[in-house]
């Protein structure tokens, strides 16, 4: 593997006086760089490499074939839902008819009006709920958006008292996180043996002071929580509002719909879900679904789309001002901002991009093969378990749906827990990166000591799957023989095993020139 231009750091390669450009002549004869004032100008030397050219494309080059994604190999991250995102749908995010300023006024922006439209009737019609908003950023900004939902629809009763909100154990720590940021408490209730949530613990919990409650389904563990209905019922009657985190909504794409379990508010990671691009931080989205009766309580701005009576009812004056003048189309989607709303939660309309992306997606699926999607998914991960349960310990033996949890090796392959010198989830981890696959989810959900939670997606193929269960096998061998192997891995890596606690508290983020 390449590793850093002939092992060295840029800076290292950087020479006194070498440059790889060359810059034309100042054009502003005369203009004195005292001009600019000494507030503008740098007081102390810049550290900078100084390199050519090629030293330059070959450092960079080499630094991104260091990366590992989707395009490089599998992806077994549980939890995250790591499918192919399609190169058609790059393509078609760039059309130049997209590439609008997001202020441009709604009347020249009609194409993209409707694409959110339509994206956005989509995903009510797949989530069997009234309405949704794109606008959200990312699944925990759909998550406090949806939050803020509930808080408003209880504030525009007067009912103030609802200040607490019911968490699953087994909840994404995002869950809590965005429960706290939008101000309620959090009450955690806890989970069965079997993994799904314990209604009898729930009841007592449920009073005037509960706004609602936030789950899963399937639940972290890739559970199927089949008491939804029981607990809707519950917490509708005690006042509150059920939430619904979609991030795990694939393996039920097209099968079954939140809405129809009783959900009242929901997220959708469309980052997941629907193929577009994640990861590294980079752009997402978590669109916001709510029931009939919540509509108004969306964030602004809202995309509508005009009915033939409302384009009928406009003035010819105001049709002729909304006549768009390079495709001389009428206006009929509208941008605007509800008085009930929560405010602005984001940018415009959110990550304008990523939207386009599902969009592209859903429209190459089809409404005939969106279940297929789903299906396939829980397939893959049931195929994995079974194949991989004689060397793994399986805590929950159950028909799993997309994704499902190991609790490190088995016994007889070094796993014992008592064993202080026992073989780890992390070490697992470790080693599957000398072989070239991304190691799954570890150490969440926090329900079990060595977590190992593997998500294969619908994306990958049967030959990809036979090949992560005879490496996942040949490392459990490994860790019986040569445990030690194990213990040091990933030997073949461009870095080698990271101090886990001084990366979190001594973090370095920059280079530093000596
Ligand atoms: C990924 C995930 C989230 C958070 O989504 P982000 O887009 O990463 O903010 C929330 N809940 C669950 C279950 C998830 O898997």
């Amino acid at each position: 593997m390449n590793r850093t231009y002939y092992g060295k750091l840029i800076f290292e390669l950087s020479k006194p006086g070498r440059v790889g450009y060359s810059l034309p002549r100042c054009e502003f004869e005369g203009y004195s760089l005292s001009q600019l004032g000494a507030m503008s100008l740098r007081q102390t030397e810049t550290v900078l490499p100084e390199c050519d050219e090629l030293t330059v494309v070959r450092h960079y080059t080499n630094m991104s074939n260091n990366n590992f994604g989707v395009d490089t190999g599998f992806y077994p991250l549980g939890s995250c839902t790591m499918k192919y995102n399609p190169k058609l749908n790059e393509e078609l995010c760039q059309l130049p008819g997209f590439n609008i300023h997001p202020m441009t006024p709604a009347k020249y922006a009609q194409g993209s009006l409707k694409l959110y439209d339509e994206v956005q009737k989509t995903l009510a019609e797949i989530a069997g709920l009234s309405r949704f908003t794109l606008n959200p950023y990312a699944g925990a900004h759909g998550e406090l958006t949806g939050l803020m939902v509930i808080r408003q629809y209880h504030i525009s009763r007067g009912d103030t008292a609802r200040t607490k909100i019911i968490v699953p154990d087994s909840a994404h720590g995002t869950n809590p996180a965005s429960a706290a940021v939008c101000g309620l408490q959090i009450v955690e209730v806890k989970s069965l043996a079997d993994g799904t949530v314990d209604v009898e613990a729930l009841k007592p919990l449920l009073g005037p002071d509960i706004a609602g409650m936030m789950m899963t389904n399937p639940n972290t563990l890739g559970l199927f929580e089949t008491k939804i209905p029981e607990i809707a019922r519950l917490v509708h009657e005690c006042g509150g509002l059920m939430y619904y985190d979609g991030a795990n909504l694939n393996p039920m794409l097209g099968v079954c719909r939140p809405g129809d379990m009783g959900f009242d508010v929901m997220h959708i990671n469309l980052h997941k879900t629907f193929s577009t691009p994640h990861g590294g931080g980079g752009p997402g989205s978590g669109p916001v679904g709510v029931r009939k009766g919540l509509e108004q309580f969306l964030p602004n701005p809202q995309v509508d789309k005009l009915t033939s009576k409302q384009v009928d009812k406009l003035d010819g004056e105001q049709s002729k001002k909304l006549v768009n003048s390079s495709t001389c189309q009428l206006v009929n989607y509208t941008l605007s901002c509800k008085e009930e709303a929560l405010g602005y939660i984001s940018f415009f309309l959110g990550n304008f991009g990523i939207i386009i992306r599902a969009y592209a997606y859903l429209l190459s699926l089809g409404k005939e093969n969106i279940p297929l999607a789903g299906k396939l998914s829980v397939l893959n991960a049931n195929y994995i378990k079974e194949s991989l349960r004689s060397h793994y310990k399986l805590p929950i033996d159950t028909v799993c749906k997309h994704e499902f949890v190991f609790d490190g090796l088995r016994e007889e392959y070094g796993g014992d827990h008592h064993d202080p010198a026992h073989v780890t989830t992390l070490d697992v981890a470790k080693r599957l990166l000398d072989y070239g696959f991304h190691a799954p989810t570890i150490y969440f959900p926090l329900l079990f000591h060595e977590a190992l939670m593997i998500e294969p997606t619908e994306t990958e193929s049967k030959d990809t799957l036979d090949d992560f269960i005879a490496v996942m096998k040949r490392i459990a061998e490994e860790a019986k023989a040569d445990p030690q192997l194990l213990k040091t891995a990933p030997h073949d890596t461009p870095v080698r095993r990271m101090d886990d606690v001084k990366a979190v508290k001594e973090p370095k983020f920059t280079f530093k020139a000596l």
